[in-house]
C-alpha cells in the first residue's frame, strides 16, 4: 500500500464517523497536498473490494456514498432527509428477518444495509414551526458538533 493510501484510510479509521469521498480528500490534503479526488475514490474501491470499508447511501435519491471502517460491525442508519444527521443503531429484530429469508427462500445473505428516513427530532420541531431553513447537504459531523 502506497503512503498516499496509507493516509487516506488512516483518516477513515480515525473520523470514526460516516465520510463521503470529498470530506476525505479535504482532510487528506492537509497531510499531503499530491492526493487527488481520484486517488481517494480508488483507494476507497479497493478498500471496499477488500472488505476494509463500508459504503453506505445515506442521503436521498443519488447522493454521494457515506463511508466508514468495517470494523465498527453490523448496525443501520437512520437519516434525517433535512440535515443529514445520521443516527446509528442495532436492530436484533434485522437477524430474524435475515434468518427468516434465509429458511424460507433459501437465499444466502451477504450484507444488510438498512437505512431508515424521516425527520430528526430538531428537524421535526422545526418543520412544525417552519423556523429553520434546510440545510444543504451539511456534514452529520458538523451537525454533532454544533448541537
Ligand atoms: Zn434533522
Ligand atoms: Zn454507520
Amino acid at each position: 500500500m502506497t503512503r498516499q493510501r496509507r493516509v487516506i484510510l488512516k483518516i477513515l479509521q480515525d473520523g470514526g464517523t460516516h465520510m463521503t469521498a470529498k470530506d476525505i480528500h479535504t482532510k487528506a490534503r492537509q497531510h499531503d497536498q499530491r492526493i487527488t479526488l481520484t486517488t481517494v475514490y480508488r483507494t476507497l474501491d479497493l478498500c471496499k473490494s477488500l472488505g476494509v470499508v463500508n459504503a453506505r447511501q445515506l442521503s436521498r435519491e443519488h447522493g454521494p456514498e457515506w463511508y466508514e471502517p468495517a470494523t465498527r460491525g453490523e448496525h443501520h442508519h437512520f437519516t434525517c432527509v433535512r440535515c443529514h444527521h445520521v443516527i446509528e443503531f442495532d436492530a436484533p429484530e434485522v437477524d430474524q428477518i435475515v434468518q427468516r429469508l434465509t429458511r424460507e427462500e433459501e437465499v444466502t445473505v451477504t450484507h444488510v444495509n438498512l437505512t431508515i428516513y424521516g425527520l430528526c427530532a430538531t428537524c421535526a420541531t422545526a418543520e412544525a414551526y417552519d423556523l429553520l431553513p434546510i440545510a444543504q447537504a451539511q456534514a452529520p459531523q458538523t451537525l454533532t458538533e454544533a448541537n
